[in-house]
């Protein structure tokens, strides 16, 4: 079996709301495992090289201070597919097109404010794992 690891933020309205436990459940109930875990506040400069993928978009500004606005609790998770599992568990980057069920279903407000990120891929799950978590803090 291939391990497969990805990076999953919880973003500060699911904070707000708290609803971590709730969250890092549903990782561990589909049989993720949770390797690197922490909560941190991310600074502007922080928020927008994490994002940095998207500073053409109009929306940049928004999801940067968005992302900055509290605490956000980052995790890696391991599994086997782990990056399309936890693309399910979260649903559509819009909550009103999510699934019922799913994270952003369940919790989210609105596009910009939708309680999860998780990595779309395996080259950005790694360069994402790196951005946040050394590999002696990824636990076997
Ligand atoms: P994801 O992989 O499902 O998180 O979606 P994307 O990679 O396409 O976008 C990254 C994040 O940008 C999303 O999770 C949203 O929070 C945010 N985002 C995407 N589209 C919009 C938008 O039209 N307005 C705002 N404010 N945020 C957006």
């Amino acid at each position: 079996m291939v391990l497969e690891r990805t990076l999953s933020i919880i973003k500060p309205d699911g904070v707000k709301k708290s609803v971590i436990g709730n969250i890092l459940n549903r990782f561990e109930e589909a049989g993720l495992k949770i390797v690197a875990l922490k909560m941190v506040q991310l600074n502007k400069e922080e928020a927008e090289g994490f994002y940095a993928v998207h500073k053409d978009r109009p929306f940049f500004g928004e999801l940067t201070s968005f992302i900055a606005s509290g605490p956000v609790v980052i995790s890696v998770l391991e599994g086997k597919d782990s990056i399309s599992i936890n693309r399910e568990l979260m649903g559509a980057t819009n909550p009103d097109e999510a699934d019922p069920g799913t994270i952003r279903e369940d919790f989210a407000n609105s596009i910009g404010e939708n309680t999860v990120h998780g990595s779309d891929g395996p080259e950005t799950a790694a360069q994402e794992i790196a951005y946040f978590f050394t590999e002696a803090e990824l636990v076997n």
